[in-house]
């Protein structure tokens, strides 16, 4: 199968985990989210841990260049399978540079899939959000990890305060992405409310346009 790279765009709480860990299961796709390689270096105590602990649980954007280089080490070359993209790029310097890194490889460009979710239903979602340390967001009727039995906190940025700190950082760094690369004819828009299912058949709709060298509903 060709190499199919794919960005998913969209604030903090639209969904972008769960869709991209659904579609990269789907696509054989490796997933890349640059949050989950940041808090597992803030977890293991390490050198970029440490450097990036305070941005993260403040709701700020780490520097441009250490988010490139987590995502440029794992991005493969044309024979591997594509990657999946999960909160990067974030600021338009991001996509610029990782643009230039997949025209170093003779990549072609990504397809990106925004996911559109109100700031309310974001505060919603997130100020209710319980995470497992291990495996991630879980549902909200658990009391403990229904897939290994931890108990279930809530992530140092989900706080409300912070939430909201993450939106306004969001539309003012993140959202002019989507007039970049909607520019350059490679975006897509999906209504990211109602169940998992039913966004991961909008998305799983356009990537089938994309595999089939057609633009899905571009
Ligand atoms: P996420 O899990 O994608 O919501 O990311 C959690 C936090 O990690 C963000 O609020 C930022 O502090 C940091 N982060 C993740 N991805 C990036 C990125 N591409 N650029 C800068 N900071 C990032």
């Amino acid at each position: 199968m060709t190499r199919l790279d794919v960005i998913l765009v969209g604030p903090p709480g639209a969904g972008k985990g769960t869709q991209a860990s659904l579609l990269a299961a789907r696509e054989a796709l490796r997933h890349l989210s640059t949050g989950d390689l940041l808090r597992e270096a803030i977890a293991a105590g390490s050198e970029l841990g440490l450097r990036v602990k305070g941005v993260v649980e403040a709701g700020h954007l780490v520097p441009d260049e250490l988010v490139l280089g987590l995502v440029e080490e794992r991005l493969g070359d044309s024979g591997l399978p594509g990657v999946l993209l999960d909160g990067f790029p974030r600021t338009l310097r991001q996509a610029e540079m990782l643009a230039g890194a997949f025209a170093a490889r003779r990549l072609e460009p990504p397809h990106v899939i925004e996911i559109v979710v109100p700031d309310d239903e974001v505060v919603r979602r997130l100020s209710t959000r319980r995470t497992c340390s291990a495996c991630g967001p879980r549902p909200a009727h658990e009391a403990a990890c229904g897939t290994c039995g931890k108990p279930l906190g809530v992530r140092a940025d989900d706080r409300e305060s912070v939430v909201r700190e993450r939106l306004s950082v969001y539309a003012r760094q993140t959202a002019p992405l989507s007039d970049w690369y909607r520019a350059q004819g490679c975006l897509d828009v999906v209504d990211g409310l109602g169940s998992p299912e039913s966004i991961a058949g909008r998305i799983a709709a356009i990537v089938d346009g994309a595999r089939g060298g057609g633009a899905g509903n571009r």
